[in-house]
């Protein structure tokens, strides 16, 4: 939650608890059930909730958030799992005297919803619609290659090699898992950072992943652990010093920089980068998790690769290549193949299969 708004709703608390709020007030979730098509979640209330509901349509969920209420023990008990039409329903007390629902619906599967007063019951209705089986498009991008290698660890070890290994068991695993995949360079080619976002953006895939390793400047030796970055136009300063190697990448080898403009606009902007985020946390939670390796954390960045591609974009650092342990570790096909299984589950996490 963003300061201003932490400030507006710590205000709003402040306004209701001193009007005091009676129980009697509150709205209770009794309990929720499904028959066939149809999801009733019952109620107990005074006074009709007013229930904030949105469709997450790339996750195919429906989230409800309804104020002033609380769940009773038993609708605390309750889940749906794998039904028909919902694949997976929980609902939470939350923070705020509110009550989180999160419906996932299975592919293809539409809803209306009404609130019944008569019978006090948000009343959910789903039906199925034929969509045409589309494939989830993934550009994978192996950071460097040709006559840039990257960075250049401990032993000699390269860049462009070691992210040219992990993307191509990446691509393996993700095609086997039915999605599409496009890749940036398949062969140790040099391909311009404008050229990478241009082969994403005619390919209109639905996510870009970019894959590279770091090397520490100081500190060499002691740096170590993954992180990620999304396209953002205000980056940390930490986000910008690992940008600029990035992003001299082109210049080094000759190449103009021609599409900064490409930032079409600040919707787009916004629901990419909110998307980016999100995919990089899972990308990043589940490299540590896979490896042990540290969670660097992810950072809004000005990333020439992820600035110029019209899909939300994510570039991952698996690691640092001027570590001995991590060198050694990243340069061994046993870790390559566990670094893009990490990220292919992450990926999965985020598209909710
Ligand atoms: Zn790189």
């Amino acid at each position: 939650m963003g300061q201003i708004k932490g400030i507006v709703f710590s205000l709003f608390i402040v306004m209701v608890s001193s009007i005091s709020l009676a129980d009697s007030q509150m709205t209770t979730v009794t309990n929720y059930s499904l028959n066939s098509n149809m999801l009733a979640i019952n109620l107990n209330y005074k006074i009709p909730p007013a229930p904030f509901i949105k469709y997450i349509s790339d996750k195919n969920m429906i989230y409800i958030d309804i104020p002033d209420t609380t769940l009773s023990s038993l609708a605390l008990k309750q889940s749906i799992n794998n039904s028909e039409y919902i694949k997976k329903m929980d609902a939470l007390n939350g923070y705020e005297n509110d009550v989180t629902i999160f419906i996932y619906l299975n592919p293809g599967v539409k809803y209306q919803y009404v609130l019944s007063g008569s019978s006090k019951q948000f009343q959910f209705t789903f039906t199925k619609v034929n969509i045409p089986n589309k494939k989830i498009t993934i550009v994978l991008d192996p950071g460097h290659g040709g006559k840039d290698p990257g960075a250049v660890g401990i032993g000699g070890i390269q860049e462009k090699n070691v992210v040219y290994a992990i993307a191509m068991d990446l691509q393996k695993i993700l095609l086997q898992d039915n999605f599409n995949v496009v890749m940036t360079r398949n062969t140790d080619k040099f391909v311009t950072l404008p050229g990478r976002s241009r082969i994403a953006n005619t390919s209109s895939a639905d996510f870009f992943i970019s894959i590279h390793a770091n090397a520490a400047t100081s500190q060499t030796g002691i740096m170590k652990g993954v992180e990620a970055f999304y396209f953002s136009k205000t980056p940390s300063q930490y986000a910008q010093t690992i940008a600029a190697y990035e992003n001299s990448v082109d210049k080094r080898f000759g190449v103009q920089d021609s599409y900064t403009d490409l930032i079409v606009n600040d919707i787009f902007y916004q629901i990419n980068q909110d998307k980016a985020a999100q995919m990089a946390a899972l990308l990043t939670q589940d490299i540590a998790a896979a490896t042990g390796e540290q969670n660097r954390g992810i950072y809004g960045a000005n990333f020439a690769v992820l600035r110029g591609s019209e899909m939300p974009s994510v570039l991952v650092e698996v690691g640092f290549v001027t570590n001995s342990i991590e060198a050694r570790n990243l340069n061994s096909p046993v870790y390559q193949l566990e670094i893009a299984s990490a990220i292919a589950q992450g990926v999965e996490k985020y598209y909710n299969l």
